[in-house]
């Protein structure tokens, strides 16, 4: 823990992406925050899972739609290519231990946030349609109360949604089930000479990597020397070149609800992680190569959806649809990793290439206190394949603390007190990519 204090202006559960970019947003605007996370470090999936690519934020003409704190966290896929995944361009890319450093920067040079690790908020009370306070139980000594005005969800699965007693779905329409859960590993050491493209950090390269070692994983598959249902290799370089991420074992069925299938998920990604290591080895190129590290946190793509004032749709999305509350832009394809372990499937946003995230989105239906600031918001299990990647989440998070900094700020008593065009000023002001009327605010 950091400080003390146990009332805050707002209250972010889950320091990932989406909880750090509400945090920096909220306390840019002077309001006192309270960053909690479970876990020792901060972070959340996109240091401790490592995910690697920097996944599509730009429009059909190659524009950025996810400046702002994005462009803080990942200056360089500013500068490389125009996401046009030409065999040429190089991939964008980042290091998750270089990641958690700035994460750790930015955050160290505000003031106004308090981060608390290794502290799992355990329960909330609430008064009608607010949330009156959290309590959160470190890994050592007795639980706090925590008061706050305004109260953020970051917590990727709706945890502190569903604490509030507030609704939400699970899982896909048909049956319920959700996209894969993975296991990523770094592998090191081997020698691009070796390969039929040494420009690994090319899209040429990498997708020439993954055919050259899918024929070895294939064949080990026909051995029978894995459970991972995926059909092919999919892999990713570091920035520097010299080592590459695995995105590639797929676990089904795990319920992210409950410690005991994500503990079991685990054990049979990091098995699956073992067994494809060792079938990339069969390739001359690697057969000197390690494995650096196996992340140490599961990947889980999908939990629950918190239903907001609007859901986001599939239809929304694919459509490029715009929206007068819009307070952020994805545009990153829908990506659903098959629930039955199948691969992934990609379907591209139409023109121009993204769509609007509308702020009732944002606010959990029935909860005037409650902001949505992770991949937990409200939309179907098609839209959040798509919002979910760090491009959109970080959008989600700057503009959910904008949102509650000037709900705060204005004294209000429902985050619907205060409108869009107000959030889109902000955010504009402070380099965010918007569309659509603002209205200017004055904070004294
Ligand atoms: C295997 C995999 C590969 C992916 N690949 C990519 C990729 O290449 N590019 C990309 O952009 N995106 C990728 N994604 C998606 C992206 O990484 C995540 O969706 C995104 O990082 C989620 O951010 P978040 O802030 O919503 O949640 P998280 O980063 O998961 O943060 C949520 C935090 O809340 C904490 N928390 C939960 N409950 C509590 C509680 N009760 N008390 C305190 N803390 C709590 C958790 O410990 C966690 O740190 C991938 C995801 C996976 C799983």
């Amino acid at each position: 823990m950091t400080a003390k204090e146990t009332k805050y202006d707002i209250v972010i559960v889950g320091a990932g992406v989406g909880g750090i970019c509400a945090a920096l947003a909220a306390a840019r605007l002077r309001r006192s925050v309270l960053l909690v996370e479970e876990m020792k470090e901060i972070g959340g999936t996109g240091v401790h899972s490592a995910v690697s690519l920097i996944c599509m934020f730009r429009d059909k003409n190659g524009r950025p739609i996810n400046n702002g704190i994005h462009r803080e966290l990942f200056p360089q896929a500013y500068t490389v290519g125009k996401g046009l995944f030409d065999v040429e361009e190089t991939v964008p890319t980042y290091d998750e231990k270089e990641l958690k450093e700035k994460y750790e920067a930015l955050l160290k040079a505000e003031p106004l946030i308090a981060v608390w690790t290794d502290c799992k908020v355990t329960g909330v009370v609430t008064e009608t349609d607010k949330i009156v306070s959290i309590t959160v139980a470190p890994g050592e000594g007795e639980p706090v109360s925590v008061n706050g005005d305004f109260f953020l969800d970051a917590t990727a699965d709706g945890n502190l949604s569903a604490m509030a007693g507030a609704e939400f779905q699970i899982g896909r329409e048909e049956d319920g089930k959700l996209q894969t859960a993975t296991v990523t590993f770094k592998m090191t050491g081997f020698d691009p000479s070796k390969l039929q493209n040494s420009r690994i950090a090319t899209w040429g390269g990498i997708r020439s990597l993954r055919q050259e070692l899918t024929v070895h994983y294939k064949q080990l598959k026909e051995e029978g020397g894995t459970r991972n249902p995926r059909p092919s290799v999919l892999c990713f370089p570091y920035p520097d070149g010299r080592g590459i991420l695995f995105n590639s074992t797929a676990v089904t069925d795990v319920d992210p609800t409950s410690a005991e299938s994500v503990a079991a998920g685990m054990r049979e990604g990091t098995e699956q992680a073992l067994q494809l290591a060792e079938a990339v080895k069969r390739h001359p190129a690697f057969a000197e190569a390690e494995v650096e590290f196996v992340a140490p946190k599961l990947g889980v793509r999908e939990g629950r959806r918190v239903i907001g004032d609007y859901v986001l749709t599939a239809d929304d999305c694919l459509n490029a649809r715009k929206f007068d509350d819009m307070v952020a832009a994805c545009a990153y394809s829908l990506d659903i990793h098959d629930p039955l372990g199948g691969g992934a499937k990609l379907v591209k946003i139409g023109d121009p290439g993204y769509y609007h995230i509308p702020y009732r989105a944002l606010i959990a239906k029935g909860r005037k206190n409650l902001l949505l600031s992770s991949r937990c918001i409200s939309g179907t299990h098609e839209a959040h394949s798509s919002y979910r990647v760090m491009s959109g989440v970080s959008a989600i998070g700057e503009a959910a603390g904008t949102a509650a900094a000037l709900a705060v700020w204005s004294k209000a008593n429902d985050a619907r007190d205060v409108s869009a065009a107000r959030i889109r000023y902000v955010l504009q002001a402070g380099g965010q990519f918007v569309e659509g009327d603002v209205e200017k605010v004055t904070l004294k």
